[in-house]
């Protein structure tokens, strides 16, 4: 298994009150928060993204994630003893009962290394309770653990949960290059988000947009606002925007209709 391909990662706090902080790497080992929220379009990404780091942090070679090890193949692989998946698919609620059993499998030593690392998949279906429960994890992690939420709508969690942890968020997946006219569309609006007229007019513009076409325009707005924000004087401002393409991309992903997705481009 080669080295894997550099990542963007931008790692910022999500308490817009402190200063943001970007990486074009991978934070240092040894420097990982204890609690990331993972977050982007793709649960595929994510949840490939979230191993990695598992095995960023399990790894005990150089250059870790070394991608040789067994730790790291185990990880990677999903089969790692110290490596805790939550996944209840795409549509359904995560309950209390399953993060209390998440919770208890942190408590217990590791069986084969020195840490162990949690992942939580479809974290925006966690229900109030299960994220109430989830903030003993998150306030009091049992030494030696990491805690991965992989989350498609950022907005669903609660800012309790938020302000605990760092969010990395992941780059839209390099898809089919976007076409000069939607290079032009992403510009405009873009160039349209401080304006509430122009950029109300320019999403009804887009109603007409089938599903795939709108998620590939919304694409090609992220990657401007992308190349926007490492100049922005307020780039906080920039990342709350991009919060917003990010989870219109996985609504649309989720069969979201084309007019309602419009409905909050438009707001
Ligand atoms: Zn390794």
């Amino acid at each position: 298994m080669g080295a894997p391909p550099p990542l963007c990662w931008m790692l910022t706090a999500i308490n817009a009150s402190e200063p943001l902080q970007t990486a074009n790497k991978n934070p240092p080992h040894g420097r990982m928060p204890h609690s990331l929220i993972l977050c982007g379009g793709d649960m595929d990404e994510l949840l490939k993204e979230g191993r990695r780091l598992a095995a960023e942090w399990l790894c005990r070679e150089e250059g870790r994630p070394c991608m040789r090890c067994r730790a790291c193949r185990n990880a990677l692989s999903g089969r790692h003893v110290d490596v805790t998946l939550v996944n209840e698919g795409p549509g359904e609620t995560i309950k209390v009962a399953s993060v209390r059993a998440l919770r208890q499998s942190m408590l217990l030593s590791p069986f084969d290394g020195e840490g162990k690392a949690a992942l939580v998949a479809y974290a925006q279906n966690l229900n109030t309770a299960s994220q109430n429960a989830l903030l003993t994890l998150l306030e009091d992690p049992p030494p030696s653990t990491r805690l991965l939420l992989l989350c498609q709508q950022i907005g669903a969690l609660l800012p309790t949960v938020r302000s605990r942890c760092a969010v990395l968020r992941l780059p839209a997946a390099p898809e089919a290059a976007p076409s000069s006219e939607h290079m032009e569309q992403a510009e405009r609006y873009a160039a349209a988000l401080a304006s509430d007229w122009d950029r109300a007019a320019l999403a009804l513009s887009w109603e007409k947009l089938s599903r795939d076409e709108l998620a590939a325009l919304l694409g090609a707005v992220l990657a401007v606002l992308r190349r926007q924000v490492d100049a922005a004087q307020e780039p906080a401002w920039y990342l709350h925007k991009m919060d917003t393409i990010i989870e219109c991309i996985g609504a649309l992903r989720q069969n979201a209709s084309v007019g309602s997705v419009c409905g909050i481009l438009m707001c």
